[in-house]
């Protein structure tokens, strides 16, 4: 066991994380915060956050997170960079694991967010870092000159087709529908683009070429007419939703049918002391200021159930 017993263990830094932070800091619970595997969380992949309260003019996902982080660490919230790989939360105080280090706690809030989806097609994991992104901000830069294939219809994929435009000779958006699910704004700097085009009913058959080590192209496949069409691209980039990421809480809290955990009394969790917030419950709103939102909901409930605690002895 590496320290003493802490007032609370937050799991995650996105925007939940961070502001659960603040919030519980700000109330003197001195929390330990547990970065992640993505430490910032997704808005660090992403590029201007235009819809962020706060900032007119937009602000860079990267700084936002650092801003956040600062905030938490001004009043004491300490910030490890570690990834928690294991929870034991049958007795109090709930233990918390990073590997064989041990910590314990009264109470948890779990921020641990989402993760990208995959396309689950042969080879495709072999290709990522290779041709196969998740990422546009992260990777775009390497694929100057280039034609890419972006699949996806939403606001992940049209945002990220726009960036990758900056570098891509040409960007085509595969989607298995005739209709986006983007919101009408993007849907229309997407339709404006110059250097984007649609592939529409289509899905991606097959990766070229796992064999060579890099993507060359794709096989797609119109979802109406079964016909099959061979492009070539220097890249697939894939915005296709994400999940979340919850393995670790299997069988210690309840989880819905998608992994997303259940709260039941505001944020609580289906054990007393155990709360969540951000991406990891919510599958309907996902925006940095909802998460965001909810963090300073978990805090605020975990505050009260710590008095609560307390005053029980
Ligand atoms: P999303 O809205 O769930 O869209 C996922 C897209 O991927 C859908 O078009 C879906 O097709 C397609 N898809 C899912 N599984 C697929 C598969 N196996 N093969 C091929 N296509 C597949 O996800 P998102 O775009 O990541 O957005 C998530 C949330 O973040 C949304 O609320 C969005 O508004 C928000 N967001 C906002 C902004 C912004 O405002 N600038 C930017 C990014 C994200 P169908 O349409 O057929 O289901």
């Amino acid at each position: 066991m590496s320290e003493d017993k802490r007032k609370v263990i937050i799991i995650g830094s996105g925007p939940a994380g961070y502001t659960a932070a603040i919030y519980t800091a700000r109330a003197q619970l001195a929390p330990l915060v547990f970065a992640g595997p993505e430490p910032g969380g997704q808005l660090t992949m992403t590029t201007e956050i235009e819809n962020f309260p706060g900032f007119a003019e937009g602000i860079d996902g990267q700084k936002l997170m650092n801003e956040m982080r600062q905030q938490a660490e001004r009043f004491d919230a300490q910030v490890e960079y570690k990834t928690v790989s294991k929870v034991d939360f049958s007795s109090r105080p709930f233990r918390v694991f990073v590997e064989d280090e041990e910590f314990r706690s009264d109470a948890v809030i779990i921020s641990s967010g989402a993760s990208a989806k995959m396309l689950g097609l042969p080879g495709e994991k072999a290709l990522v870092g290779r041709g196969v992104s998740t990422c546009a901000t992260c990777d775009g830069f390497f694929f100057q000159g280039q034609e890419l294939l972006m699949v996806g219809g939403g606001d992940s994929a049209m945002e990220e087709a726009i960036f990758l435009t900056k570098f891509a000779s040409k960007v085509t958006i595969v989607h298995r529908r005739d209709e986006l699910r983007a919101s009408k704004i993007m849907q229309e700097r997407a339709f404006k683009n110059e250097k984007i085009e649609f592939i529409w009913d289509s899905v991606i058959e097959k990766i070229h070429d796992p064999e060579a080590g890099k993507v060359t192209g794709a096989t797609l496949r119109n979802l109406k007419t079964d016909e099959r069409t061979e492009v070539s691209c220097g890249g697939i980039f894939v915005a296709i939703g994400h999940k979340p990421n919850t393995d670790i809480f299997k069988g210690q809290i309840e989880l819905d049918e998608n992994g997303y955990i259940k709260t039941f009394e505001k944020t609580q969790t289906s054990v007393p002391g155990v709360f969540a917030a951000g991406d990891c419950v919510d599958h309907v709103y996902r925006q940095a200021i909802t998460a965001a939102g909810m963090g300073c909901q978990a805090a605020i409930d975990t505050e009260r159930y710590l008095e609560e605690l307390a005053h029980q002895g």
